[in-house]
């Protein structure tokens, strides 16, 4: 799961890491009366999306009165934010954090992940801050020092020390010293919080010797959420892929993916398969739905819908093994959706199982448009045919 920088910070002073202080707004005229309260200029505005690189896109400005507040919250709030992250349609932005504005004298990166390969979590630091660490790590991997973390030591003062060495030209010992507490209270904080993510990017020293998260951003483990209660009240559903949200309605799991083949399985695993029988036959599914082993009439018609009210869907695959579903309940379904939305999208049938032949007669019967294939391949390569 993840939250907004506001919140982020919010945790982050809970554990005694520095932030500037600010506050939220939902409009310009409040933006302006926050910035009212804070020390003098600069102030700086930014956008609250779940997605990262807002400095890019323009979702975070600088400000020196409150006219200009009041204009970088009103432009933000009344258009998309498009970040390298957003994809091109951008996203609405409904809440703005204003914060003061600090003077930077030097930017780092520090965060923390759960490292797979090494079964730990590890912390990462570098001295090329405010920029994309990816970026960072594949043009110059000798500035992105890693240190795995063994959770029954927790993190090391000689682990701060291994970053410490690297800077070039090394801090005072006070900024050290406030370095190894955050990096400490960062530890803390990933481990009770049962984050997979936290990042401080930039997290910087000030002109004035002050060492502050500048940015803040957390991921949390779903799950672990059971355990989370108050974590799991931060979750913000306009976040949430609008179809995602659409689907878990229905008990549906769908994921939404880059491609333009809608489809629609029952099982996960089955429906694994078909997203890589998809991609072998050159194609890139829409989605991932699973309706699941037992689903309903009711199901089938709403998650064709969903898939159907995707735009970039060019055409659609129907892989269903009728084991515990039942291949007429999956017919009657898709018949039903087809009465009340349009199936404009090429449809390919692939069916197998329990009341198979019963399930054939339904959509043969109904005025469906479709194709029936005999097995998954051919039905992955006719609906490949169809986009290629
Ligand atoms: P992101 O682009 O979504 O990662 O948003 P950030 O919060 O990291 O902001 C982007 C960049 O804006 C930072 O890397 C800083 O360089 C700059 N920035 C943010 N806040 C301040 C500030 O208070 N003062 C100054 N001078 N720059 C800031
Ligand atoms: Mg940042």
């Amino acid at each position: 799961m993840k939250i907004h920088e506001f919140q982020a910070k919010d945790i982050f002073r809970s554990f005694g890491i520095p932030v500037p202080s600010g506050k939220l707004a939902n409009s310009p005229t409040q933006a302006v009366d926050i910035a009212k309260g804070l020390p003098d200029p600069p102030w700086v505005v930014k956008a609250q999306i779940h997605a990262g690189g807002r400095g890019k896109g323009g979702g975070i400005r600088l400000v020196n009165s409150f006219e200009e507040v009041e204009r970088a919250a009103d432009e933000i709030l009344s258009n998309p934010l498009i970040t390298p992250q957003t994809g091109s349609t951008g996203q609405k932005v409904r809440q703005l954090l204003i914060e003061e504005g600090l003077d930077i004298d030097k930017e780092f990166y520090l965060g923390m992940v759960i490292d797979r390969k090494l079964e730990s979590p590890v912390m990462i630091f570098s001295q090329a801050g405010g920029m994309e660490i990816e970026e960072v790590s594949a043009k110059h991997p000798e500035l992105v020092l890693i240190e795995a973390i063994d959770i029954t030591h927790g993190f090391l003062p000689y682990q701060a020390r291994n970053f410490f060495y690297a800077i070039e030209p090394m801090p005072e010992k006070s900024i050290l010293k406030e370095f190894s507490a955050i990096m400490t209270r960062l530890y803390k904080l990933f481990i009770s919080k049962d984050c997979s993510l936290v990042e401080i990017n930039p997290l910087v020293i000030t002109k004035s010797g002050k060492v502050v998260a500048l940015d803040a951003k957390i991921n949390f483990d779903d799950n672990a959420l059971f355990r989370q209660k108050e974590i799991t009240q931060l979750h913000d559903q306009y976040e949430m892929d609008e179809l995602e949200a659409e689907a878990s309605k229905y008990n549906l799991n769908y994921i939404r993916l880059d491609g333009n083949i809608g489809a629609m399985v029952n099982g996960a695993g089955l429906a694994m398969a078909t997203m890589d029988v998809i991609k072998l036959a050159g194609a890139e599914p829409a989605n991932f739905l699973d309706v699941g082993g037992g689903a309903s009439e009711e199901m089938v018609t709403n998650g064709i819908k969903i898939i159907l009210s995707d735009k970039r869907v060019k055409a659609i695959l129907i892989n269903i093994f009728g084991g515990i579903m039942r291949c007429d309940v999956l017919a009657r379904g898709v018949v039903k959706a087809a009465k009340e939305v349009e199936i404009k999208a090429p449809l390919i049938v692939r069916l197998e199982g329990t009341n198979v032949e019963e399930g054939r007669e339904i959509l043969k019967n109904s005025n469906l448009d479709f194709s029936v294939a005999k097995d998954m391949e051919e039905a992955a390569r006719m609906v490949a045919e169809q986009v290629s």
